[in-house]
C-alpha cells in the first residue's frame, strides 16, 4: 500500500483537457469534429517569435537561465506593462513562469493552508478551485452573474471576506465567459479593500488585450494603495497564440518576490531559454499578426452571439472580452452538462459544461470561438438541428 497525501485527491481537473482528449478520439475514428471547446487560439504564433527561438538555439542558449527569468526579458514585461496600463514596473518585480497557471498556483500554495479562506470567481477557470482545495484552504465561491454582464460585483465580494480571508483571486476579461468588469466597479472594490489590509490579491489578467466594443481592460496595477499585496498574472498564451511554449509572467510585490523565485528554484529552475528569447521577440516585434487575430475574433464573436441567440431555449450576452461565449441554456430542458456531452457524441460538436466551472455555471455552457467563421457557422447548425429534434425530451 502506498500512502500519498490526501491533498492530491482533493485536487481538481480541467475539464477542457478532457473533452479534447474525447473530441480527438472521435476524429481519430472518423467523426466530423468542430472543436469549440479548447480555450487557445486557433492561429499559429506569429513567425518571428518561431525564428527568434530557433535563433536562441543556434546561438547557443542551451543552459539554465536566472530562476526569475533573464533580464531583457523582463526589461522587455515592464515596457509592455507600461504600454498597456501607463504603470512602472521594476524589471526586479517581474517573474517569469512556465506559462500562467504556475503564477496562479505559487500565490495559492503561498496563502492557502487550513483554516485559510481564498475566494474566487464562480464560474471561473476551474484550477482557481483545484488549487484552493489541494492546499486545505476554503475555496469561497464569488458568483458572477449573467445580469451584471458576468462582471464581479465589488460589493458582493467584500461581503465574502472575514476574518480568515488571506487571498481573492479576480479574472478580468474573463474565462469562461467573456465577461469583462467595468473600472467603476474595480474601483468599488479596490476602495472597499482598504479596510482589509490582510488581503492579497491575484489578478489574472491573461486576456487583457482581448477587449471589444470599446471596453478598455482596467489592471489593478493601476491602484497604488494595493500594489504591496497585489499578484498579477499575465503571459504569451493567448495574446500571441503561444499555448504550447509555456511561458507566463507575473509582477509581484517586494516582499514575495523572493518566495516565489525560490519557488521557481525548487520546481522548475528557469522556463526553457530559448522560449524567453521568443518572449522578448512577441513583446517587441510588430503586432500586425496579433491585431488580425484580435479582428478576427471580433467578427467571429458576432457570429457566435447571432446565432446562438437564433437557437431554441438558448440565449447569450455579448462578451466583452477573451474569445469565449457563455450561451444560457437553462430553457432547452437540459441540464447544461449533459447538453454539452450529448452535442459532442452526437453531432459531433465539443463545448465545455458550465459546471466545469463551478455551481454557478449550471444552465450555462462555454463556446470558444477560436475557429473558423465556417466552423462555427456549422456548429451552430448542428447545434440547431439537435435542438429542434430533442429539446424537452432529456431534460
Ligand atoms: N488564466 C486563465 C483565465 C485562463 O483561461 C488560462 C488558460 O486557459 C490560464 C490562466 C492559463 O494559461 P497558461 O496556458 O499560460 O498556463
Amino acid at each position: 500500500m502506498l500512502h500519498t497525501v490526501a491533498a492530491f485527491d482533493r485536487m481538481g481537473e480541467e475539464n477542457a483537457f478532457a473533452v479534447l482528449a474525447r473530441a480527438t478520439a472521435l476524429a481519430q475514428g472518423g467523426k466530423d469534429v468542430i472543436n469549440l471547446g479548447i480555450g487557445q487560439p486557433d492561429f499559429k504564433t506569429p513567425g518571428h517569435i518561431v525564428e527568434a527561438a530557433i535563433k536562441a538555439l543556434r546561438d547557443g542558449h542551451h543552459g539554465y537561465t536566472p530562476a526569475t527569468g533573464i533580464l531583457p526579458l523582463r526589461e522587455a514585461v515592464a515596457r509592455r506593462t507600461l504600454a498597456t496600463t501607463g504603470i512602472e514596473v521594476s524589471p526586479e518585480s517581474v517573474m517569469i513562469l512556465p506559462g500562467g497557471k504556475p503564477t496562479m498556483y505559487a500565490a495559492i500554495v503561498m496563502f492557502g493552508e487550513p483554516g485559510a479562506e481564498i475566494l474566487y470567481p464562480d464560474p471561473g477557470f476551474p484550477i482557481y478551485r483545484s488549487m484552493i482545495e489541494f492546499t486545505g484552504a476554503k475555496p469561497v465561491p464569488v458568483p458572477i452573474r449573467e445580469e451584471n454582464g458576468f462582471a464581479f460585483s465589488a460589493d458582493e465580494t467584500l461581503a465574502l471576506i472575514t476574518p480568515r480571508t488571506r487571498l481573492l483571486i479576480l479574472n478580468s476579461p474573463a474565462n469562461p465567459t467573456g465577461g469583462v468588469t467595468p473600472r467603476a466597479e474595480i474601483e468599488r472594490l479596490v476602495k472597499g479593500l482598504e479596510r482589509f489590509p490582510d488581503v492579497a490579491i491575484m489578478s489574472d489578467e491573461i486576456y487583457d488585450v482581448m477587449t471589444c466594443d470599446g471596453e478598455k481592460h482596467c489592471s489593478l496595477l493601476q491602484f497604488p494603495q494595493i500594489r504591496d499585496r497585489l499578484i498579477v498574472l499575465n503571459g504569451w498564451s493567448k495574446t500571441w497564440a503561444m499555448t504550447g511554449w509555456r511561458m507566463g509572467w507575473s509582477i509581484w510585490p517586494d516582499r514575495l518576490y523572493d518566495k516565489v523565485r525560490k519557488l521557481a528554484v525548487n520546481c522548475w529552475s528557469c522556463v526553457n531559454a530559448p522560449s524567453q528569447y521568443a518572449g522578448i521577440a512577441a513583446i517587441d516585434g510588430p503586432q500586425d499578426e496579433v491585431d488580425k487575430m484580435m479582428a478576427a475574433f471580433d467578427r467571429r464573436r458576432k457570429v457566435v452571439v447571432e446565432g446562438l441567440n437564433e437557437l431554441p431555449g438558448v440565449s447569450c450576452i455579448t462578451p466583452k472580452g477573451a474569445f469565449y461565449a457563455f450561451p444560457n441554456v437553462s430553457k432547452t430542458g437540459w441540464k447544461a452538462k449533459k447538453l454539452a456531452s450529448a452535442l459532442l457524441e452526437e453531432t459531433g460538436v465539443a463545448l465545455i459544461g458550465g459546471p466545469d466551472f463551478g455551481v454557478h455555471g449550471e444552465g450555462y455552457i462555454r463556446l470558444s470561438y477560436a475557429n473558423s467563421e465556417e466552423n462555427i457557422l456549422r456548429a451552430l447548425e448542428r447545434i440547431g438541428a439537435f435542438l429542434e429534434r430533442k429539446t424537452g425530451s432529456n431534460a
